[in-house]
């Protein structure tokens, strides 16, 4: 999105947004109030007509509606609020567990309670188990929905009712500002004036909206906007290409005296796609214009050698390399093993974070603009402005699976003023689908790492429902006692490192106390940086025996020694998710290594496949496909998970055949419209800070 300096259109601007919600919001990329309006749901319920109890048919999300009979507190074991309603067709039963005081009182008998939600078979007939409900009196009757209800990604700290607002908000605003709304032309397969038109059909759509077509993104409101964003994705790609075209790269020329030592201190030989992938980039560094390479190799392949090789090239040029990670710990395990590979040849290397104290900051931004530094390493926090190379003459971005993201960086470095800019080196762990590489990755180059380094044995994935957790838990035991590690990781749905902390919590203390014998470690997102670190090495040393783990240990984590992983709640999380998390096991040469997927039933059929994915293939590309084809239509696996953050509404394989007109126009576009071109570019792409460490 536009982020720029408009401080006008800031979300904060809109009524009903204050700091935190605005903090809440950033998370989400929502930084403007156009923003908001490019925040998509990702499903809908239907809540616009109310059935008869009597009627209601069991597992169907519905709304019911009637009088509040009898409300009381009960204790079976645990406290539960249950509720009777009677509509005059039948009786059905509210049952709660978590709830306020305050929702006790509230539900008076003689009010009226309306709820969504799915009806099961309870003990004393039909019963919702916390639906959503309103309460309201008869005097003072609630009207019915009239649209059909959005459902939008969220932050565990924002609700659908307030996201709701805030978008009905941000439409408003920019109808009265009249934003978004450049005339469309209308024909047969599109009816809106204007791109606002379409968006507040997407978040408003009427009853009568076919929510089969909008569930797979095949209604025409939105493939109006997903052929726009594949045209902009098409622009910029383009575009970024011409602007290397016309640029100097640094003169990197001459091979690293030290690059046989560098490679000989490995202990292991570079495997054949290594050495290939590193004469093509020593190839580019010979040209007069700058690389723009993207480096494909699934998780494990080894691609962080090559960076650093890279790296080495750059500083006996004079130059240094600027490292960047989409998270933390990421960058944390880069700057431990590069400076350590690179402690002996005289080589400085430098991490800088987000979450770096202020006075190690400054430092480190000295020794940068000094030239003392030689590679820098960090998250997006090597965006900002006060961050000065002296020299800088490599970025390397490693995107793991999350696609795209440095467009959004070569947008910004563009903004120098040099005729000259750095060679790029990319890295992603998913192998790109050649409908994607056509649109996002179009301006790269690209190499492939496609052998993994010898003797690794491909991950054995097996799939066992909860209901066979303390079986698992035991087996967990025998294969710690008999002398293997185990990562045990726990997924939440939402996107908060507190929610996420607790059932980590929890859950770590559910398995110490079935498993005393074993030595439980627990990493989550909460945890001080060092006492992360402190627990990783006691891992890594054999400490711990089993780590219990949030998604935190998805990218980066390299521990050979690691055998095993049970994934809890693996129906969450996306295929380029599960095979990344699955990376971090069978890294070690001749030894076999097991993934237990510990799923909760009854699985969506979308889930299911997924899950049977896994356990059918190793293989990144097949996964990646795999994982194009599923994604959409009514499954998201949160913000978080999704690896296509950067493309907001658009899917390269469900909407291929959108690609070759988007094509088209985008060829036209920036022959003929170069405003245009921007303006679409700013729009879906944008130049914003948004390199999250989400
Ligand atoms: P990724 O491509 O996922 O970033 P890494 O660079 O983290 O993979 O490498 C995975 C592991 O394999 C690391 O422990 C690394 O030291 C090791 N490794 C890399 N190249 C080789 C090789 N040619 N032979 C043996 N081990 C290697
Ligand atoms: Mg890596």
């Amino acid at each position: 999105m536009p982020k720029g300096n408009t401080k006008d259109h800031s979300i904060i601007k809109l009524k009903g947004v204050g700091p935190k919600i605005a903090q809440s919001l950033s998370i989400l990329g929502i930084e403007l109030i156009e923003d908001a309006v490019f925040h998509l749901p990702y499903r809908y319920e239907d809540r616009t007509e109310i059935t008869k109890i009597s009627d209601a048919p069991y597992e169907l999300p519905i709304v019911i509606e009637g009088e509040i009979i009898k409300s009381t507190l009960i204790f079976r074991g645990k406290r539960m609020l249950i509720t009777e309603i009677f509509d005059g067709s039948g009786r059905i039963t509210m049952r709660m567990f978590n709830f306020a005081f305050a929702q006790h009182k509230n539900l008076k008998e003689g009010y009226f309670i309306r709820c969504f939600g799915a009806i099961r078979h309870g003990r004393n007939g039909k019963e919702m188990i916390h639906p959503q409900y309103s309460v309201f009196s008869k005097e003072e009757p609630l009207a019915i929905e009239k649209n059909l209800t959005p459902i939008y990604p969220l932050t565990s700290s924002l609700q659908q009712g307030r996201m709701r607002r805030i978008i009905q908000g941000a439409l408003l605003y920019c109808e009265q500002k009249n934003l978004l709304k450049e005339k469309w032309e209308k024909n047969s397969e599109n009816n809106f004036d204007n791109l606002l038109g379409a968006l507040a059909f997407i978040h408003n759509p009427p009853a009568d909206a076919d929510i089969d077509m909008l569930a797979s993104g095949q209604h025409p409101a939105q493939r109006k906007l997903i052929k726009e964003e594949l045209v902009a994705h098409i622009l910029c790609a383009g575009m970024l290409k011409r602007e290397t075209e016309k640029r100097r790269g640094p003169s990197m020329k001459v091979s690293s005296s030290k690059e046989k030592e560098f490679i000989d201190s490995l202990g292991f030989v570079l495997t054949e796609a290594q050495d290939k992938v590193w004469s093509e980039i020593k190839k580019d560094f010979n040209k007069e214009t700058p690389m723009r390479r993207l480096l494909q190799g699934d998780v494990g392949s080894g691609k962080t050698v090559i960076s650093a090789l890279a790296a080495l090239q750059a500083k006996q040029n004079g130059y240094q390399t600027a490292f960047m990670c989409p998270t933390e710990l990421l960058s944390e395990q880069h700057y431990e093993n590069i400076s350590n590979w690179f402690s002996k040849l005289d080589i400085k290397v430098d991490i800088l974070l987000g979450s770096t104290k202020a006075k190690d900051r400054k430092r480190v931004l000295e020794e940068l603009s000094n030239g003392v530094t030689d590679i820098l390493i960090g998250t997006h926090a090597l965006f900002q402005e006060d961050v000065i190379f002296s020299s800088v003459g490599l970025t390397i971005i490693d995107e793991q699976h999350r696609f795209g993201v440095h467009q959004r960086f070569s947008l910004l470095e563009k903004g120098g003023s040099a005729k000259q800019s750095p060679h790029q080196l990319i890295m992603t762990a998913t192998p790109i689908p050649r409908t994607l590489s056509m649109t996002v990755y179009g301006s790269l180059e690209t190499s492939i790492i496609d052998e993994l380094p010898p003797g690794r044995i491909p991950v054995k994935t097996f799939s066992r429902p909860n209901s066979m957790r303390k079986k698992v838990i035991k087996r967990v035991e025998e294969v710690c006692l008999e002398g293997q590690r185990a990562y045990w990781v726990c997924t939440l749905i939402e996107l908060s490192d507190e929610l996420e902390a607790q059932a980590a919590e929890e859950l770590f203390k559910e398995i110490s106390d079935q498993i005393p014998k074993i030595k439980v470690g627990l990493v989550h997102g909460r945890l001080k940086k060092d006492e992360k670190q402190q627990i990783i090495n006691k891992f890594r040393k054999g400490q711990i025996e089993l780590l219990v783990c949030t998604t935190v240990i998805e990218v980066g984590m390299d521990i050979p020694e690691a055998s095993l992983m049970i994934i809890e709640n693996p129906e969450r999380l996306g295929l380029a998710q599960l095979h990344q998390l699955r990376g971090r096991v069978g890294r070690k040469a001749n030894t076999d290594s097991n993934c237990l997927l510990l799923y909760k039933d009854p699985l969506s059929p979308l889930a299911q496949e997924r899950i049977s994915t896994m356990e059918k293939t190793n293989d990144g590309f097949e996964i990646a496909e795999k994982d194009l084809e599923l994604r959409g239509g009514g499954d998201i696996h949160g913000l978080k998970q999704s690896g296509l953050m950067n493309l907001k509404i658009a899917n390269p394989v469900r909407d291929s055949d959108l690609l070759e007109s988007a094509q088209k126009e985008a060829f036209s576009i920036a022959k003929n419209n170069k405003s245009q071109a921007k303006i679409l570019i700013d729009r879906w792409i944008g130049t914003g800070q948004d390199y999250s460490d989400a």
